[in-house]
Formats: C-alpha cells, structure tokens, sequence
C-alpha cells in the first residue's frame, strides 16, 4: 500500500509501505476512506514529538472500511464503515472503566497513553491501517453522515467540546472567550453552542479567523493584535471578565491572555499543547477562586457528538476548507502548513 510515512525531522515521503496484518485478535484492518491532517502532524515533523520515531505512518484521524477483524471482534464486521478516533481504548483496563481513555494502559505502545495512532504505531495517512482494540475504539458511521462529517469526531470535535467546554463547566448564561481560532478552537466554539451561554467571543491574531468563528456560532469576535483587544473583551462582559476562558493555542502569550481575562471563580480550560512551561500565578487564582483545567482529550463524548451530527443538531461542514486526494497527500501537507496565507482549517483527503 502506499502511507505517508515520517522518516526524522522535516522529513517525510509518500511511499510504498508493507500492507497492515491482523496482529492480535482484538484488531481491525480498516481501508481508508477519508483521513485529515492535524496540528499535531505538523509538531511531529518539526521533530517535537520525539517518540514518533523514523518510518512512522502519521495520522490519527480517519473513516473507512472494515477489511479484516481479528478472532475476538463479534460486534464489528467486514464491510462496517466506522470512524477512527485518535484515542485507542482497551475498555478494560482501570482507566477505561473509568472513562479515561487518554490513560488506557494496554500495552500497545507501552506508553499508559491512548494517543497511539500515528505516534507509537502506524497511523491513518494510509491507504489501510491496523486499529487495536477494534471494538472499544471505532465507531460506526451513522446514515445520513458523511465521511468529511464524521472524520471531525476523530479529534477535534471531541478535544474542543470535552476539554474546552465540559471542563470548562459551561452554563446556560455564561460568557465563553475562546483563545485560539484554529480547528480546536472552533470545535470549542461550536459546542459551547449546546449549553445555551449568553455569549461566545472568539479572540485570534488573524482577523480572517474571527470573522469565520461567527459561522461557527462565535457571537462577538475581537483581534488580539488590537491594542485595547483586553478592553473589549470586557466591554462583552458586566466589566468583570468572562465566565469560562478557554485556551486553543498552547503558547504562553495565549495562556496569559486567557487568564486576564476571566472573572472571578471563573473557569479557565487550556486544551493548548504547551511546548514549555507557562507562569501560573496560583497568587491570583487562589484569591479569585479560578478553577483551572486541562487535559489529553479522553473521546468519551464522541459516541454523543455522533448523535448530534447524525440529528442535524451539529453542523461541521464549515470545518473543510479544501479538499485531495488521498495521493496528492504531499501537497495537502503544504497547503495546511500555510494556513494563514491558503486558510486552510481541516484538509480532507479522499481514497
Ligand atoms: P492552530 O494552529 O490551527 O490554531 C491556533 C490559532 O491560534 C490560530 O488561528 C492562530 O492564528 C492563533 N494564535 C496564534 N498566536 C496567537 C496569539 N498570540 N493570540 C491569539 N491567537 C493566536 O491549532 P489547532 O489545530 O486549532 O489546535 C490548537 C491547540 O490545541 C494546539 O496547541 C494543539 O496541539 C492542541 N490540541 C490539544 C489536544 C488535547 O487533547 N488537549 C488535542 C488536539 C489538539
Ligand atoms: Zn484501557
């Protein structure tokens, strides 16, 4: 078959790749259908992802096709079109059951980490790919879904609604700001639309991204680069600052703005990937009686997200902004690494 494959730091091919086997009965050989590329992807091939190692398939998204299943798979079978989630998850072992499926501590991997597609194993930028724990990780593609539609479950979806807005404890009435404007950030946005707050403000460098958040239910949208940005942020408020902060950037410039601008016992929810340390000034939380979260994004939504989307009660066609073929991988790669200047938000690959 032919994977995009990572061979060390900004390096990486689309090539001939040996065809995925059926390694353990609990696996899935599923043919790709639609696959996307991710931030993270790109964090990877700037080399700071060290545990992804040469040779790697990349990829943590993907909807496809049942091909093969394992001697353990019953409720899954050959034909089944099924959407891949970036977090793998036994079902059994004590952070499973717990619904903390970042933690699955099987031994794919050996890492205690549910992040293992594209990572510690092969990936989905791939024309096939061996899913582990087949039944307690992939879910079925509902009718009426498209597979551009469902892939949106495979990550972000699920990491902006779970780790922005659930942690976040986002209420009927509640003024949300959303650092961070990219694919995470609007995933944010659109689902804090399903606990009914009184606003949604959508913050960002680039101005293109604010006035697209209100296609995605932003109702105010404000540019960070503007001097007097923190004013306006409060201007949207009764002048003590937003209930719930949420951060989707993962700088520390970011995670400062996101704290300056929450009220007291307010909520701040950094889903940000910080690459190094940020100042926390427990001085200032604990006197205002912040909560702050984070988190790796547990998927334990996903089952209810594709309820919504397979209802019409969750629009996410405004997430594609181009469209490949699954061949021409190399040059989708470019055009999302570009994004300010192509504006690009999630590329869909096609088979
Ligand atoms: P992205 O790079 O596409 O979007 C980031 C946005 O932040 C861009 O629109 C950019 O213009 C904006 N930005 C940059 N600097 C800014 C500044 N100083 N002020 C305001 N806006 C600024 O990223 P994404 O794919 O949307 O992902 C967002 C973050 O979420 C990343 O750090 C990613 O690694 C992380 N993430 C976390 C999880 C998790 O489980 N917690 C899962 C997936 C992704
Ligand atoms: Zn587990």
């Amino acid at each position: 078959m032919k994977a995009l494959v990572y061979h060390g730091p900004g390096a990486k091919a689309w090539e001939e790749a040996p065809d995925p086997v059926i390694l353990k009965p609990t696996d899935a050989i599923v043919k790709v259908e639609t696959t996307t590329i991710c931030g993270t992807d790109l964090h990877i091939l700037k080399g700071d992802v060290p545990a992804v190692t040469d040779g790697r398939i990349l990829g943590h998204e993907g909807v496809g096709t049942i091909t093969e299943v394992g001697s353990a798979v019953t409720d899954l079978a050959v034909g089944d079109r099924v959407i891949i989630s970036c977090i793998s998850s036994c079902g059994k072992c004590s952070y499973c059951k717990k619904g903390v499926y970042s933690h699955c501590q099987a031994d794919e991997g050996a890492s205690g980490i549910g992040w293992i597609f594209g990572h510690l194993i092969n990936g989905t930028q791939a024309e096939f790919v061996r899913v582990p724990f087949a039944e307690t990780s992939l879910y079925r593609v509902p009718d009426g879904v498209s597979a551009e539609e469902a892939v949106m479950i495979s990550d972000i979806l699920p990491t902006g609604h779970e780790i922005g807005i659930q942690y976040g404890q986002v209420k009927p009435g509640d003024v949300v700001a959303v650092v961070g404007a990219g694919p995470v950030g609007l995933a944010a946005i659109t689902t804090a639309g399903l606990y009914g707050p009184s606003r949604v403000i959508a913050i960002d460098l680039d101005a293109n991204r604010v006035e697209q958040a209100k296609r995605f239910g932003a109702s105010d949208g404000v540019v960070a680069s503007d001097p007097d940005w923190k004013e306006q942020v409060l201007a949207l408020t009764d002048g003590l600052g937003v209930d719930v902060s949420v951060e989707a950037v993962g700088i520390p410039a970011t995670w400062d703005m996101t704290l300056s601008i929450v009220r007291p016992a307010g909520h701040v929810a950094n889903v940000g990937v910080h690459g190094k340390p940020v100042e926390f000034p427990l001085d200032r939380v604990w006197i205002d009686n912040l909560t702050v979260t984070t988190g790796l994004v547990n998927t334990d939504s996903s089952a209810m997200l594709i309820k919504l989307l397979a209802q019409r009660k969750l629009d996410v066609s405004g997430f594609i902004s181009h469209r490949f073929a699954l061949g021409d991988i190399m040059d989708a790669y470019d055009t999302f690494s570009r994004a300010a200047e192509t504006k690009a938000l999630k590329v869909i690959l096609q088979a």
